[in-house]
């Protein structure tokens, strides 16, 4: 039993999205969400995904998105950051089922300021859906943390109600992840905001659950965004645990696990708190810092060993007229890159126990 039993190759939207969610949940493994910003990167996740045999999640930051689309684009109006991400979907929606793969495609931190991307992204989507009868992406984040919460769930809901008809799924964050994102510095906020508390989820719940039961909640347990020294904080993945009983308790339901959540912030993480998250309902962890550092340094490491034949065209230690094609040619040091890349989802695949899940 896996995932291809009830979803197909390619990317997965609407109900797909829930069932491969909710199976994630049943089966104590969390799918890893990579943060993407080109052609190359994309590929990357879809060659680790077909590797290890398992669901990904393949998202674009508003930063990603934009670069996505080209630095020499204009991104007034969040112009360049639309169509990026919608390049970048497509991308997606064109390959993977070609590469075997399950794949969610999904557009990450969007906060108060960014929401006209967002708003881009979604007539997109919707001209998407009347064509074709599906949406152009499985979900989309809103990060709204930083406001007060009663409004924080009040726009997350209006957002969940266009995206309902669609039945695209909303990730939404509450509570502060420390550290620094896309711009937002959060670096310097009071420790007791790092928690959230069971009264938020509560907030959460009670409305958004009233619209759709596609939504997913970043909350905070002391997680930090990109890799800091440890100690300034402590990871309580516990404390999803005590959220889900009282949510359950509150609503009367059924189910031991009613809330999905998803990690933030959660590079450097032992994987004893890794764990204790996956039981406590964490279906999704995001990934950016971690790769991004395998794809540099891959090519540090392929420039330290091939130094001498990429000083100049022509010219190497075998000889001056050697050329030195083979060595600069982008495919060359770019695949390097990919492969660093490949690595690093493969080990966070191990990590989230997501290890031949189709
Ligand atoms: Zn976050």
């Amino acid at each position: 039993m896996g995932v291809l039993d009830f979803v197909k190759p390619g990317v997965v939207t609407g109900d797909d999205v829930t069932k491969v969610l909710n199976y994630a949940k049943e089966n104590g493994f969390a799918i890893p969400a990579v943060n993407c910003v080109s052609s190359s990167s994309i590929n990357a996740c879809l060659e680790a995904a077909k590797k290890v045999n398992s669901p990904i999640i393949i998202q674009f930051s508003n930063g990603g998105a934009a670069y996505m689309a080209g630095k020499g684009l204009d991104n007034k109006d969040q112009k360049a950051a639309v169509l990026g991400a919608v390049a970048g979907a497509n991308h997606v929606h064109s390959l993977a089922e070609a590469y075997g793969v399950v794949a969610l495609v999904h557009t990450d931190h969007c906060a108060k300021k960014l929401l006209p991307w967002l708003s881009g992204c979604l007539e997109f989507g919707e001209n998407f859906y009347k064509k074709t009868g599906k949406p152009l992406f499985s979900s989309h984040m809103i990060d709204l943390s930083e406001e007060p919460h009663e409004e924080n769930v009040k726009i997350c809901k209006e957002f969940l109600v266009r995206m309902e008809k669609m039945k695209v799924t909303l990730e939404m964050e509450i509570g502060i992840t420390g550290g620094e994102e896309d711009g937002v510095d959060n670096t310097k906020v009071d420790n007791k905001k790092l928690y959230s508390q069971p009264e938020d989820i509560e907030l959460v719940w009670e409305n958004l659950s009233s619209v759709s039961k596609r939504f997913t909640i970043a909350a905070a347990f002391g997680n930090v965004h990109g890799v800091y020294k440890p100690g300034n904080v402590r990871l309580r993945p516990d404390l999803l645990g005590d959220f889900q009983k009282h949510i359950k308790e509150k609503f009367r339901l059924s189910s031991d696990k009613p809330v999905t959540f998803v990690f933030h912030g959660g590079s450097g993480s032992d994987s004893k708190d890794i764990e204790t998250a996956i039981k406590n309902g964490v279906v999704k962890m995001n990934i950016d810092t971690d790769t991004q550092w395998a794809y540099w340094d891959r090519l540090r490491c392929y420039y330290e060993e091939n130094k001498d034949f990429l000083q100049s065209q022509i010219g190497n230690p075998k000889g001056d007229d050697k050329p030195n094609k083979a060595y600069y040619d982008p495919r060359k040091w770019l695949r390097e890159c990919e492969e660093g890349m490949i690595a690093r989802i493969e080990v966070a695949y191990k990590h989230l126990n997501c290890v031949n899940r189709n």
